[in-house]
């Protein structure tokens, strides 16, 4: 990680930006932003860039337009959304790539700043086709990444684009996300808590895997928890459980033990009569969970058994919600976890689109340490891989102009 070069390590001055955000924000039916915050986390990234007088060209992704343009998937909202919050007019450009875009770089002005429309809008995006990357690099003198929420993607923008540059550098987001990654998991103060929570094992397989080599002690919760209910023998009626996954669990149960970590699963669960917001709902042990009835929730006392499992962490790494909380029945657990992350004394970092949504809900998300801005990104760090967008940001960063040889560096 540290083989980036990044954007306050060169000079920028005068020099045509063009930098990959993720501004794929969530609309609502009649298509306003109903949640900014990915726009304000590359502001730090963005005014820097405007303070050192650079041509900013900003390019992204939204949804899924597989390909072809789709009105409501235009990033015009977020232009509008950007510009007010900065106070500066940011010129919207209807196409990424093409005459329109090559005449509104050089129409403006260093200290300009301009959104190219949905990157999305060409298939040639998401199949990381070297021409596309190429057209793309063509608009700059420097290519800049900050879309950490996008990293795990090998898209032409991430990707292809880095092949034709001949300068590029990972802006303020990405720093602060692999710093913070590194500080929980490469190098944590102990004791060292990961909860893991959600719905499928077969979703976190290598996430456990890879944790279960370098924490103190794990919590499962959520449905995923069920799975290893059930691998311990106990009867979890109508809840959802992947019985493909029984074995995986065992096998992690094991490990778990050789390696001496402490394990802590759900010891009481709310249960509902069916999958539905006003089913009937009771609170029971694990061991009493009623034949046809479903686990939807921790219960009271494994919320207070957490609770006591995280008093004396120093680093805590959180995924997950710990029950169905979209259900108002059924998110006391998922919130009563939240308060108490949020009150410990330690690093505290959370990822994972749902975990951010529930830190929103109870209005929490202040209280943690860091909260990633990516969902499927940061479960890939988590699983142990170099994420494709930051390796060919390593890679890029070997030809650039600016950064020493590393026979120098010796
Ligand atoms: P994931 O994307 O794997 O983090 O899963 C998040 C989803 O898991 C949320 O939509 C929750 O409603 C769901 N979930 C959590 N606990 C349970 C449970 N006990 N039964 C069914 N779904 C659950």
């Amino acid at each position: 990680m540290d083989n980036i070069v990044y954007i306050d390590e060169i000079e920028i001055k005068n020099k045509t930006l063009l930098i990959r955000v993720d501004f794929n924000v969530p609309l609502d039916s009649n298509g306003n932003i109903t949640d900014d915050s990915r726009i304000r986390a590359v502001l730090p990234t963005i005014n820097y860039c405007l303070d050192e007088k650079a041509k900013i060209v900003l390019m992204s992704h939204m949804g899924r337009p597989k390909g072809k343009p789709v009105p409501e998937l235009s990033l015009l909202v977020v232009a509008k959304r950007l510009s007010r919050l900065l106070d500066k007019e940011v010129k919207f450009v209807n196409d990424c790539i093409g005459e329109l875009a090559e005449n509104a770089v050089k129409s403006s002005s260093y200290g300009d700043i301009m959104l190219l429309e949905n990157l999305r809008f060409h298939s040639e995006e998401t199949a990381n086709d070297d021409n596309f990357g190429k057209e793309l690099a063509s608009l700059c003198d420097i290519y800049v990444n900050d879309a950490f929420a996008t990293a795990h993607r090998s898209h032409a923008s991430n990707v292809a684009v880095t092949k034709y540059v001949n300068t590029c550098a990972a802006g303020f987001l990405i720093r602060k996300e692999l710093n913070y990654f590194r500080r929980a998991v490469e190098n944590p103060m102990r004791p060292f808590v990961a909860i893991i929570g959600g719905a499928k094992v077969s979703g976190k397989i290598e996430v456990l895997s890879n944790l279960a080599e370098k924490v103190d002690k794990l919590i499962i919760g959520g449905a995923m928890s069920n799975t290893f209910l059930k691998a311990l023998g106990h009867d979890i009626g109508a809840s959802l459980v992947e019985n493909d996954m029984v074995e995986y669990a065992k096998k992690t149960l094991n490990k778990i033990k050789e390696k001496k970590i402490k394990l802590y699963l759900p010891v009481d669960v709310v249960v509902a009569d069916k999958f539905k917001p006003d089913a009937e709902s009771k609170v029971t042990t694990v061991q009493e969970i009623p034949k046809d009835w479903l686990a939807l929730d921790i219960g009271p006392a494994t919320v207070t058994l957490f609770s006591e499992a995280i008093q004396n962490a120093k680093t805590i790494v959180w995924n997950g919600p710990m029950g169905v909380f979209e259900f108002d029945a059924f998110s006391r657990g998922t919130y009563a976890m939240v308060s108490n992350v949020a009150n410990a004394y330690a690093l505290t970092i959370v990822g994972g689109g749902d975990t951010d949504v529930a830190l929103h809900r109870a209005g929490e998300f202040a209280k943690m340490s860091y909260v990633s801005t990516g969902g499927g990104a940061f479960l890939e760090l988590l699983e142990g891989k170099v994420l494709p967008g930051i390796q060919a940001l390593i890679e890029c960063s070997k030809k650039n102009k600016l950064m020493p040889e590393p026979e120098q560096q010796l």
